[in-house]
């Protein structure tokens, strides 16, 4: 029989009402066009039921999956006034489960028109362009093909994705801009839609008429640069399980990795990698318990996570929460320490127990 008690301690809290003011900010952003939310992933870890219903009761309208599965069960939570695209479009085998679920797939090659249009092109579809990215998309020299094999399917969306929206002045994101614009031209009855969350920040001229904003829903600005920033999602906290006084010249951890310099207490935290906090934070990445930063001493366990907590003083105790993302560790800080995305450091931590505040409409 199974347990009921919690097989993992670690958990993530997702603020909903922070992610409803993120998609705001996107709202605000597009003026006279509409912000899409992104919620593949199950919501970049975050629970993309939750988030999408939280993100209707703010105004949001059109979401945006990876696979079908992912929008099938989007559809059931959302019900049937909202429009679901599915980035990585039709297959073979799944094309004729789009229409009866009212899904819109994303057509992203002349093979995927062609798969659309022999299914009979039942609801209506988005086209995607790829205008430099060279991932998926329809390549440029195909657009002229593809207008013409889609003379009689319902096109409502045009798109393409920015590959270095991340770094404002890089001259790819004109070049795209440019492609796009162009492209776009050929599809005159098609709403336009370029930018995600960074490219959202890169200028009027890249918003067009829908944003698609994933990673800014979540609480980061998808920027090289922190500014501006964006309400805190995701905090996740363990428990403390241990404590230690460990002196000069101990050592900690799986290869005796980190050596104390001098006295200092230590906490091992129920959290390790699998988990999902990523073990490349060892010896990098810190929590936050009672105000005090608490270094990550060696390496990340499968399990556990040893921090120095000296200056949490009384607070460190058997149980206390040790928070290790949230408003005091930030997730750029995360991702930093872990020399990764902050993006993937969220969507690493959809295993965790996962509760949801904030909801209220
Ligand atoms: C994932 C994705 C997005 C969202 O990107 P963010 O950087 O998370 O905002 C938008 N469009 C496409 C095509 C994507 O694959």
């Amino acid at each position: 029989m199974m347990s009921d008690r919690p097989r993992r301690l670690a958990r993530l809290t997702v603020d909903l009402s922070a992610v409803r003011a993120n998609w705001r900010t996107f709202a605000d952003l597009a003026g006279d066009g509409e912000a899409g939310a992104v919620v593949k992933a199950d919501g970049y870890g975050c629970g993309a039921r939750d988030v999408a219903q939280a993100l209707v009761l703010e105004g949001a309208r059109t979401f945006f999956v990876a696979t079908l599965a992912e929008a099938l069960d989007l559809r059931e939570a959302l019900g049937d006034a909202h429009a679901i695209y599915v980035l990585n479009g039709p297959t073979d085998a799944d094309v004729g489960a789009f229409a009866p679920a009212r899904l819109f797939p994303v057509l992203n090659s002349l093979e995927q028109i062609g798969l659309w249009k022999a299914a009979g092109a039942a609801t209506a579809a988005a086209l995607h362009v790829d205008t430099g990215m060279n991932r998926l998309g329809l390549p440029p020299a195909d657009v002229a093909a593809a207008r013409d094999a889609l003379a009689r399917v319902d096109v409502p969306l045009v798109m393409s994705h920015l590959a270095c929206a991340s770094d404002p002045g890089h001259t790819l994101n004109e070049t795209q801009r440019a492609r796009f614009a162009n492209v776009a031209q050929l599809f005159p009855g098609s709403r336009r839609s370029l930018a995600a969350t960074a490219g959202a920040f890169c200028g009027e001229a890249y918003r067009f008429g829908l944003l698609r904003p994933g990673i800014g829903l979540y609480g980061d600005n998808g920027l090289d640069d922190a500014a501006p920033a964006l309400a805190v999602v995701a905090t996740l906290d363990a428990p403390i399980l241990q404590l230690r006084d460990v002196q000069a010249g101990d050592t900690v951890g799986y290869g005796a990795s980190f050596t104390a310099p001098g006295a200092m207490t230590t906490a091992t935290i129920a959290l390790g990698y699998a988990d999902g906090y990523l073990r490349a934070a060892s010896g990098r990445g810190y929590g936050v318990l009672a105000g005090a930063k608490c270094p990550i001493l060696g390496r990340v366990s499968m399990d556990l996570i040893t921090l120095d907590v000296t200056a949490a003083g009384g607070a460190a105790a058997i149980g206390a929460r040790v928070e290790m993302l949230g408003a005091n560790v930030p997730l750029r800080d995360v991702a930093a320490a872990a020399r990764t995305a902050t993006y993937e450091v969220l969507t690493n931590l959809s295993g965790v127990a996962r509760h949801h505040v904030g909801a209220a409409g």
